[in-house]
């Protein structure tokens, strides 16, 4: 007897844009193939966890019937591209969906491997070599690493545009788009005990206009192809060729790929977050609702039964949807007079709303960690629950209970759920104790920086309080926490915890 292998499948949603129809064949797939539940990832995919060996082609072929696919969701391509998620009908957001959607289609490899091992499709001609056709743009090595690449307005940065190996954030004058500034490598990962390798945000380095989009794009990712580290996976992403080349090479080399003259990225807005959380117009009549998913994860529990509501609603309304990269759901395209009933059926399966829950767990992320990531060192998914309670009564203690607060944990410092951007990072370091990050800005325009290593659980939210405590004596004006720790700064932190744990 084989041994029951279980993987993980994951489908590619370029700005996470799901039908009505393709959420329902998706939700199918979760009993038929999967665990009975999915997982909105942090960038705006799904995930199934606990796929048996055997049901796999059957769960890629599913996915791929829907219109959907599980090519270039992993491996050392261009990865799923994130985008906005508002799903506000204007022509500047349409603009950006469907630039996500061209981008994507454009990274798509040419082989046909995929579809003849899981699609049942011709045998892929190898060559005399027995090596695959050259890829256009891959080649015959494809990348030295996974790529990301995320498109944002200043006003929404709710993809956390500068963590992506290419950032690209278009400007407007008015509603005529004037083009796009790159940011070149950014990459949250990092390795333990590797000081060569770190956290690090996009540089806003170059402007493309509205034509050269695609054009310029290929240039990037052409340079990563050819000159990424292949030697040394821990540092094969872009950031490292940035850091090690320098700047302006990577400027001038950029410009050979390119074919031409690239002007300098122009002055942008500051960056915001949007909160797509409860009722909006979208601005055609029609209305979206932003739902909160707790780590992303769609399941029936004997309390709340999210799946069954969002399959009823979805069925019901018609409703299309969006998974953004905060992991949680937006139902878009509902009707006014749908308003009331699609609160009704959503409440009548015990799902909270927006407006059920409090600040802090509305801007908290957790990856899956333990059990089902196998690069895991502790929990993240299932304490995310406790420790938001644990940390929110810390908070209402120090009557910043309303406060929002960007936090987000990891079981390991592969950065998933993204925490060197938070306010407040927790990063798993062994089984139960995490490393304590601070001082990241909300926004997601600065690094937070590593307070205190190995917390066990059980004392995070001691920690935080203290530094609430703190806060709320010494702020200044409108100040945000993660700006607070920043001006601060982790040692003088550090001296107030060691001053107070005296007293
Ligand atoms: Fe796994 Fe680490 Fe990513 Fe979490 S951050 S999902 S533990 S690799």
């Amino acid at each position: 007897l084989e041994k029951e292998y279980s993987v993980m499948v994951r489908a590619k949603i370029p700005g996470g844009r799901v039908t009505a129809a393709q959420y329902l064949a998706l939700d199918t797939l979760a009993d038929t193939c999967g665990n009975g539940s999915l997982r909105v990832t942090t960038r705006q995919g799904i995930q199934y966890h606990g796929i048996l060996k055997g049901d796999l082609k059957a769960a890629i072929a599913g996915i791929n019937d829907s219109l959907l696919t599980t090519l270039g969701a992993c491996g050392d391509v261009v990865r799923n591209v994130m985008s906005h998620p508002a799903p506000i009908a204007d022509a500047k957001h349409r603009r950006l969906e469907e630039d996500a959607r061209r981008i994507s289609e454009r990274f798509n490899w040419t082989s046909g491997a995929y579809h003849e091992i899981w699609l049942d499709g011709e045998p892929v001609d190898m060559g005399a070599d027995g090596l695959a056709k050259e890829d256009a743009i891959y080649g015959k090595l494809y990348l030295p690493r996974k790529f990301k690449i995320g498109i944002a307005l200043p006003e929404d940065n709710s993809v956390d545009i500068l963590t992506h190996d290419l950032g690209i954030i278009p400007l407007f004058e008015g509603e005529t788009l004037t083009g796009y500034n790159f940011a070149l490598g950014g990459g949250l990962g990092q390795t333990h005990n590797r000081e060569d390798t770190f956290p690090r945000l996009g540089t806003p380095l170059v402007f493309v206009g509205p034509d050269d989009l695609i054009r310029g794009v290929e240039a990037v990712v052409a340079l990563q192809r050819d000159h990424g580290n292949r030697a040394d996976r821990k540092r094969a992403r872009l950031k490292y060729v940035l850091e090690d080349k320098g700047i302006p090479w990577v400027r001038k080399t950029l410009e050979e790929y390119f074919g031409g003259l690239l002007e300098d990225a122009r002055p942008m807005p500051a960056f915001q977050v949007a909160d797509h959380m409860g009722w909006h117009e979208q601005g055609d009549g029609r209305w979206y609702l932003g739902l909160p998913v707790s780590s992303g994860r769609i399941q029936d529990t004997e309390a709340v039964r999210l799946r069954t509501a969002l399959r009823t609603v979805v069925k019901r309304f018609g409703v299309d949807m969006v998974l953004t990269p905060e992991q949680d759901v937006i139902l878009s395209n509902v009707e006014p007079s749908d308003r009331t009933d699609i609160e009704d059926e959503l409440r009548a399966r015990g799902v909270r709303l927006a407006e059920d829950i409090v600040t802090l767990d509305r801007w908290t992320l957790a990856c899956p960690a333990l059990p089902t990531c196998g690069l895991a060192l502790t929990e993240a998914e299932r304490v995310r629950d406790p420790l938001v309670a644990a940390i929110h009564a810390e908070m209402e203690r120090h009557g910043i209970g309303t406060e929002a607060v960007s936090l987000r944990i990891t079981g390991c410092p592969n950065g998933c759920a993204r925490p060197p951007t938070a306010e407040i990072g927790l990063v798993g370091r062994m089984p139960g104790k995490y490393a304590v990050f601070v001082g990241g800005s909300f926004e997601g325009t600065r690094l937070n920086e590593k307070l205190q290593d190995k917390v066990p659980e059980a004392d995070v939210p001691v920690l935080l309080g203290r530094l609430f405590g703190l806060f709320t004596e010494q702020r200044q004006d409108g100040e945000r926490f993660g700006d607070f720790c920043h001006r601060l700064g982790t040692q003088a932190l550090a001296d107030h915890l060691n001053a107070m744990a005296e007293a």
